[in-house]
C-alpha cells in the first residue's frame, strides 16, 4: 500500500487572511475535496494561491474560518494545529531536497525523525517500496546534484509519501522544468494521484496542469473564488474573460453585436456572423459584449462567408506557424497554420462553434467605435490581456 490507509476530505469554510493588519488577501474561500480526489487551485501571480495553500500546511493562522481533515479541525483564527501533527505531505517547486544527503536517507528522512520515527528495518522497507513506485531504482546512493530535474522532483514525491500522508500539497511542483519534461512529469502526476489516493492540493498557474491533474479546479482571482468546478466545466463554460484567457481561449474580440439564443450565441464581427457559447455576463466585471477565441479552433480559409482579418505577424514554431491576425478594430486573433503567412496578407477566418466562448450582449447590436472596442495598439489581445490579468 504506497497512499495512505484512508482518505479524507478536505474542507475550507469561508477561510480569510490577511498579513499583519494589511488588507485581506484571501477571503471568503469555501471548498470540500472530496476524499482522495485533487483539487487545483489555479489563478494568476498574486491572486493568493500560496496564501491559501500556506492555510491549509498551517504555516500560518487564519483571519477567519477554517481548514478540517475529516472531521477534525485543523485550523482556526484561534488555533493552528503544527504542520508536522496535520498528517500531511509536501511537495515544492523548488525541490527542498537536503544536497548532503543520498536520495535513500532523503526519502527516508521523515521516518527517522520526529513524529513518524520507525525502526531502521521498517524504513528500509518503506524506502525500497517509493524507490520501486518511483521508478527511482539505482539512484539511491546519489546526491540532488547526481540528479535530472525530473529525478529530483520524483524524489521529492517520494520523500512526501514516506509517511503515508492523509492530505498532500504542491506548490507549483513543475514549474522548474523545461516544456518537454513538464508535459511528461504532468502525465506522470496524474496517474500517480490516481493510485495513491490521497486527498491533494495542487496549486498552479498552469492551465494545462489544472486540467490534467484535477478532478475539480478552483479558480481564484484577488483572493476570491470565481469558479469551483471540475475541469471539463472550466473549459467548457468559464465564469468570465479572465478564466477563459487561462483555458487557452487567448485572443479576445469585442464585437459588432450578439444575438443570445440559450447556450447559443450569434457573434457578428467585421460584419461577418458567427457561432460560440454564450457563458453569461463577466463574472470579471466586463460591461460589453466579448468574445474569447481559442487557437486551435480558429482556421484560415478564404472562402464565402468567412470573417476578414490583416496578416499581423507569422512564426515558425516546429509543429506549427504562429499566426496573429488583426480583424479590423475588433481586436487581433492568435492561430496556428501549417503554412507559413506574410504579414500584411489580407485572408479569411473561421471560427469553430466550440472554439468562441461569449460574455455579455443579449439582444443589442453596438455599432463599431464604441466605448468598448478594443484597444489600436500593435500587440495581440493575448497580452494586453496577460497585463490586465497580472495587474
Ligand atoms: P500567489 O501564490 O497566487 O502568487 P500569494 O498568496 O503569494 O499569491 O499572494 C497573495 C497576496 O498576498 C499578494 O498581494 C501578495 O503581495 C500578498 N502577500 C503574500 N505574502 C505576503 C507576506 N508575507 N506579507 C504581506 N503580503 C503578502
Amino acid at each position: 500500500m504506497i497512499g495512505s490507509q484512508d482518505s479524507v476530505p478536505l474542507r475550507l469554510r469561508g477561510l480569510g487572511m490577511r498579513y499583519g493588519n494589511g488588507a485581506w488577501v484571501l477571503r471568503g474561500v469555501d471548498t470540500t475535496v472530496p476524499a482522495g480526489t485533487t483539487l487545483a487551485v489555479l489563478g494568476p501571480s498574486g491572486c493568493g494561491k500560496s496564501t491559501l495553500l500556506r492555510l491549509v500546511a498551517g504555516l500560518e493562522t487564519p483571519g477567519e474560518g477554517e481548514v478540517l481533515l475529516g472531521d477534525r479541525p485543523l485550523s482556526t483564527p484561534g488555533s493552528v494545529v503544527p504542520p508536522e501533527h496535520r498528517g500531511m505531505g509536501m511537495v515544492f517547486q523548488d525541490y527542498a531536497l537536503w544536497p548532503h544527503l543520498r536520495v535513500r536517507d532523503i526519502i527516508g528522512y521523515g521516518l527517522r525523525h520526529g513524529v513518524h520515527r520507525t525502526t531502521a528495518g521498517e524504513r528500509a522497507s518503506r524506502v525500497a517500496e517509493l524507490v520501486e513506485f518511483l521508478r527511482l531504482g539505482g539512484l539511491e546512493e546519489r546526491r540532488p546534484v547526481e540528479l535530472s530535474g525530473g529525478q529530483r522532483q520524483r524524489v521529492a514525491i517520494a520523500r512526501a509519501l514516506a509517511t503515508r500522508p492523509r492530505l498532500l500539497l504542491f506548490d507549483e511542483p513543475l514549474s522548474n522544468l523545461d516544456s518537454r519534461l513538464r508535459a511528461e512529469m504532468r502525465e506522470e502526476l496524474a496517474l500517480l494521484l490516481r493510485r495513491l489516493g490521497t486527498t491533494a492540493v495542487y496549486v498552479t498557474h498552469d492551465v494545462s496542469e489544472a486540467l490534467a491533474l484535477a478532478d475539480r479546479v478552483l479558480v481564484l482571482h484577488g483572493g476570491r473564488t470565481v469558479q469551483d468546478a471540475p475541469p471539463e466545466e472550466v473549459f467548457a463554460s468559464p465564469v468570465g474573460g479572465w478564466v477563459a484567457n487561462l483555458a487557452g481561449f487567448s485572443s479576445r474580440l469585442v464585437p459588432e453585436g450578439v444575438t443570445v439564443e440559450g447556450e447559443r450565441a450569434t457573434v457578428t464581427v467585421a460584419g461577418v456572423s458567427f457561432e460560440g457559447r454564450h457563458c453569461g455576463e463577466d463574472a470579471g466585471g466586463a460591461t460589453g459584449p466579448e468574445v474569447y477565441l481559442h487557437p486551435d479552433a480558429v482556421r484560415i480559409d478564404d472562402g464565402a462567408g468567412a470573417v476578414p482579418a490583416v496578416v499581423a505577424s507569422s512564426v515558425f514554431e516546429g509543429r506549427h506557424h504562429r499566426v496573429r491576425v488583426r480583424v479590423g478594430s475588433a481586436g487581433t486573433v492568435l492561430l496556428h497554420s501549417s503554412v507559413p503567412h506574410r504579414p500584411g496578407d489580407r485572408v479569411g477566418l473561421r471560427v469553430e462553434a466550440d472554439g468562441a466562448v461569449v460574455f455579455g450582449g443579449a439582444t443589442d447590436a453596438r455599432p463599431l467605435g464604441s466605448a468598448h472596442a478594443a484597444q489600436d495598439d500593435d500587440r495581440g489581445t493575448e497580452e494586453q490581456h496577460r497585463d490586465a490579468v497580472h495587474r
